[in-house]
């Protein structure tokens, strides 16, 4: 089973192509990138909106105690004043100028004034006193109707004095008996708050609202004349029942925004401010470091592809480079080492690289033992030098080096060998350069070729010599003749026929007359056997001897020794007269006037018929002949002539 399962894995293993394994890593760092992105991202927003959250707690916080400070100032001032007017009833001019001075000390009012129980003015801080009654007013109706001292602020109205949002803070005014006196009223400009939320940077959909307890909006930043009631929303209805004090996500009832909201009560007077920041504006920061890091990652996920893509196109271009010459290395190798000649790669040096399989069918002997070794430690001792002296040939060239010598097999025997040598590559250094060599078996092509050239030569030999005297025939002294007459000024030719030897055969017999004709010929052939001159069977029982260099005197001395040895050995012939066997000789030198070679050959045979006409047994000189020509143009002897015969011996 374990075997079963590592087999698996290895399949597995090779299933996976590298290609494979870059897109895996490619997805791999994909991955991270984004996840490092993501997590970053959500860490920075809620980063951003916890800051944002306590900015805004922080402000709603301060613009309270802003809010709470200003009407707290004007309600103790305006409590000093109710009291003054409760007890005495002080001069108008001196009174206003009080107001007066006591609204220019607190920036926040812009007006003071007192009404009285008819709801006409009394005092005022303005240089001149309306003269209008404000009896109509819902305050003046309330504080009239109500025993309630405290301050009550009022939702803003419309100036009747100067035509603007004012919160008007009112008190009632008791006489010394505790009946109504009038109404004391503070006048603040309604932008007097907006003027000052206008400072903070709240982001577009942001704003900063003063509210009152019931829903009344005192002010607000950005202003806004749409009229809401707000006393139904979330913040009455929820969040002020459970905290003075909030912060929470809304859809604003303004302008329909998705902002986050905080608020905060102040303590002394019914009054709630609220500040507003859209979650778009709290995260600008963060969009904007967001959008960065979503180029950077963009660009690094680019890079990823294209470095995967890169890598993917390089593994598989390595992959079928590599493909294909395992391919190809295994067709080298398969040719290598089925062939039958031996394949070698040696360096520079002779020392062998590569051996093919074959040769151990060749040699006997294994590859393995031959690698390393020297090329020329293979080779026979005898054909060393001539195996070195091929390789020398190679050094440089692209040319072929072909050579044959002799290899020992492992078991002794002789193989011989045709190789065909190459430079496969050149390097600088001319010990590294590469040779491929071919070793082809060619032991039994080298049997055969030597048994032919000996063939060929016994037949050379067979077709240029006579088979019953062992001298060279006819055609081959014809040819002799012809190439040293054109080569020598000096030449001679004998020619020997045996005398009588029809008789002899008829005597002896044609065998007895073979045997006899061996005889002559080796005494012929003798004589020019040390010599540059050539002995032929001319035909039948004649005989011819070449004598190149040779003056006529030596020639004829040549002829007489022939003929003289041939008498010496005293063969007998009953049918010549002298009883003995015989031969005559006619001898020709090459003169000035000789025609040429064949013209030499019949002048021989002229001499040699006048040797027999003049008793055979004898040697005539052509030279010495006296010849006419007659019409006929034949050769005719004139029967006058007696030829200088020059008989050396009988
Ligand atoms: P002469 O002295 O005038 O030369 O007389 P001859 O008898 O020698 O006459 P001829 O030259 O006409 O005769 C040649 C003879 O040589 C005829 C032939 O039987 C014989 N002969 C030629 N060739 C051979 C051969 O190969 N073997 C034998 N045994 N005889 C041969
Ligand atoms: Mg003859
Ligand atoms: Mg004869």
């Amino acid at each position: 089973m374990p075997d079963r399962h590592l087999i698996n894995q290895g399949g597995l293993l090779r299933r996976i192509t590298p290609g494979m394994v870059v897109v895996f890593f490619a997805l791999v760092m994909t991955a991270c990138i984004l996840g490092v992105v993501v997590w970053k991202a959500l860490e920075a927003k809620s980063a951003a909106l916890s800051r944002g959250a306590t900015d805004i707690q922080n402000l709603a916080h301060s613009l309270a105690e802003h809010a709470g400070h200003t009407i707290q100032a004007a309600d103790i001032a305006m409590s000093g004043m109710v009291d003054a007017l409760k007890y005495r009833n002080p001069v108008a001019e001196r009174f206003n100028k009080y107001l007066a001075e006591t609204a220019a000390a607190l920036p926040q009012i812009r007006e003071i004034g007192v009404l009285d129980a008819d709801g006409n003015w009394r005092y005022s801080s303005l240089p001149e006193t309306p003269r209008y009654n404000n009896a109509d007013r819902p305050y003046f109706a309330y504080h009239r109707d109500s025993a309630d001292k405290a301050l009550r602020i009022n939702e803003p109205l419309q100036s009747r004095l100067t035509g603007r949002r004012t919160i008007l803070l009112s008190k009632r005014v008791n006489k010394e008996d505790g009946s109504f006196g009038g109404v004391l009223t503070a006048a603040i400009e309604s932008d007097y708050f907006s003027g000052f939320y206008r400072a903070f940077q709240l982001g577009p959909d942001g704003g900063i609202s003063l509210l009152r307890n019931d829903g009344a909006i005192m002010s607000r930043w950005p202003f806004s004349d749409k009229s809401t009631d707000l006393s139904r929303s979330d913040l009455f209805t929820r969040h002020l029942k459970q905290s003075s004090v909030g912060y929470y996500k809304i859809t604003s009832p303004f302008d329909g925004v998705v902002k986050f909201f905080g608020y905060e009560e102040t303590p002394q007077y019914p009054l709630i401010v609220t500040v507003a920041m859209s979650e778009d504006w709290l995260l600008s920061a963060w969009s904007a470091a967001l959008r960065t890091d979503a180029l950077v990652a963009g660009v690094l996920l680019c890079m990823i592809i294209l470095l995967a893509a890169l890598l993917s196109s390089q593994f598989n271009f390595r992959i079928r480079t590599e493909r294909a010459l395992r391919q190809s290395e295994a067709h080298y190798r398969l040719l290598a080492n089925n062939i039958a000649d031996v394949v070698i790669l040696l360096n520079g040096r002779g020392t062998l690289r590569y051996v093919s399989h074959s040769v151990e069918q060749m040699l006997g002997i294994r590859p393995q033992d031959l690698v390393g070794k020297s090329c020329f430690d293979m080779v026979h001792a005898d054909d060393k030098e001539g195996v070195m002296a091929a390789s020398a040939r190679l050094n440089g060239s692209g040319a072929v080096s072909t050579a044959m010598f002799r290899i020992p097999r492992a078991d002794g025997s002789i193989v011989w060998v045709e190789s065909h040598f190459k430079q496969a590559s050149e390097r600088d250094n001319p010990g590294e350069a590469e040779f491929v060599g071919v070793l082809r078996d060619v032991t039994e092509r080298k049997r055969m070729e030597d048994e032919l050239t000996l063939l060929n030569r016994r037949l050379t030999q067979l077709a240029a010599t006579d088979g019953l005297t062992g001298l060279t025939n006819r055609r081959t002294f014809d040819g002799f003749l012809s190439r040293e007459y054109a080569a020598c000024d000096e030449i001679s030719v004998l020619l020997f026929d045996i005398d009588n030897f029809k008789g002899y055969n008829d005597t002896y017999g044609h065998q007895a007359g073979d045997r006899c004709l061996q005889a002559v010929a080796k005494v012929i052939g003798d004589a020019t056997s040390n010599s540059t001159g050539l002995s032929a069977r001319y035909g039948g029982e004649e005989f011819a001897v070449v004598l190149p260099n040779l003056s006529e005197d030596d020639a004829l001395k040549v002829a007489e020794a022939i003929r003289l040895t041939v008498r010496a050995l005293g063969l007998p012939n009953s049918a010549a007269t002298r009883g003995y066997l015989t031969i005559s000789v006619g001898l020709a030198t090459r003169t000035r006037s000789t025609l040429g070679e064949a013209a030499l050959v019949g002048e021989a045979d002229v001499a040699l018929y006048e040797a027999k006409r003049l008793g055979r047994n004898r040697s005539i000189v052509y030279s010495s002949l006296e010849l006419r020509y007659v019409e006929t143009g034949s050769i005719q002897h004139d029967p006058e002539f007696a030829p200088d015969e020059r008989k050396l011996a009988h």
